[in-house]
């Protein structure tokens, strides 16, 4: 195994950021070291990846407490193994993305680093991220969105090969199909040996005689790609969904790269939300407060009723339990906050005018708790 960084220094943040600020420092990142912004550096590539998966664990109260507590061993990402293979399984269901990205990584750190890979060695191939936006109400139900993505695919013609239909590649005379050519310097130390990639097959091992007409030998082509997934109920803003094997073709037989949808949720116009809980203001009157009253409450679910006692104080927050938005990783369901407002009237004629002020001799300040206990407090204070 490669000695893995601290997921907090990969994103540039101290341990015991608050959630926003991991939120923050990995777009910053994601940006800093997006493929398309770095096409062909390797390094940003590896760092793009290391952003990823910090973001996954450290996004994820449950994974953040036990890297917490146990670091690197505490979310070994071994554990998230036997999740099936490459291809089209990625659609993940509920809880698939965050554990699938595991599988990537897990084989990535287990073998070779791409610096000592070989030329014409299997290389995985380029992993693509796409922003995705969607509504607050698909986010909370889950949806099934379908997207078109450019990128390079396999060439139909010549299968990826390269070579024109019904030939092949001709190995490299220069190397003899090794993609290396060694040189002997002589110095007056003594002979140094060294590793280059062959220059006449350009590292491959392989000659193209015959190129593909259709991909002009390189074996791929940019194509507009429609992508299906399945958005699991609960997810988030900044939540990314890994697509397995939908990044680009990999090099010399290696595997497809993966391709991560990152999430942009719409706001709601009446629901916050604070992870899976959600929250709602109701303006209700002065009568519907002091004499109780069954109120309608729009939820995820449709509407329900909730009855607020008499003498309901403005300001009051009840919770309706597990009337919150569904866990993407888990069964629990968050909460339904809603805080009553208390309204004022304000377009008042005559006659509702008087029937207030009636009011006002009828109930006295013996109705009223706080009034009275404020009214004391005055007495004592300017006796
Ligand atoms: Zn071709």
């Amino acid at each position: 195994m490669a000695e893995k960084r601290d997921y907090y220094e990969v994103l540039g943040i101290k341990k015991g950021a608050t959630e926003a600020e991991i939120k923050k420092a990995y777009r910053k990142k994601a940006m800093e070291f997006h493929p398309d912004k770095n096409p062909g550096d390797a390094a940003a590539e590896e760092n793009f990846k290391a952003v990823n998966e910090a973001y996954s664990i450290l996004s994820d109260p449950d994974k953040k407490n036990k890297y917490d507590r146990f670091g690197h061993a505490g979310v070994d990402p071994n554990a998230g193994f036997g999740q099936g293979g490459f291809g089209q399984g990625g659609f993940g269901g509920a809880g698939g993305g965050f554990e699938d990205i595991f599988d990537i990584f897990g084989g990535m750190f287990g073998g070779r680093g791409f610096s000592q890979q070989r030329r014409n060695g299997p290389m995985k191939g380029r992993d693509l991220q796409k922003g995705l936006a969607i509504t607050f109400e698909e986010a909370a139900k889950g949806v099934k969105k379908e997207f078109k993505i450019n990128k390079y695919v396999d060439c139909a013609t010549c299968h990826g090969t390269g070579a024109a239909p019904g030939t092949s590649k001709a190995t490299c005379p220069k190397c003899n199909g090794t993609g290396e050519i060694h040189t002997v310097q002589r110095t007056p130390f003594g002979q140094f040996q060294s590793t280059s990639p062959c220059d006449q097959c350009n590292g491959t091992g392989q000659i193209n005689e015959t190129p593909c007409t259709s991909c002009g030998g390189s074996g791929k082509v940019r194509k507009d790609v429609t992508i299906a997934v399945n958005i699991p109920a609960g997810v988030d803003n900044d939540s990314v969904i890994t697509i397995k094997g939908q990044g680009e073709p990999g090099m010399n037989g290696g595997p497809f790269g993966d391709l991560y949808v990152v999430l942009s949720v719409k706001p709601h116009a009446l629901f916050k939300r604070s992870g899976q809980d959600l929250h709602l203001e109701i303006p209700i009157s002065f009568n519907q407060a002091a004499l109780g009253d069954q109120i309608t409450v729009p939820s995820m679910e449709g509407k329900l009723t909730y009855k607020i006692p008499p003498g309901t104080q403005p300001g009051t927050v009840f919770r309706l339990k597990g009337k919150g938005l569904a866990n993407p990783r888990g069964s629990s369901k968050g909460d339904l906050y809603v805080k009553v407002i208390l309204e004022i009237p304000t377009k008042l004629n005559t006659k509702q005018k008087s029937a207030i002020e009636e009011m006002g001799k009828i109930v006295t300040s013996d109705s009223y708790h706080k009034k009275n206990k404020f009214a004391e407090t005055l007495k004592e204070l300017f006796k």
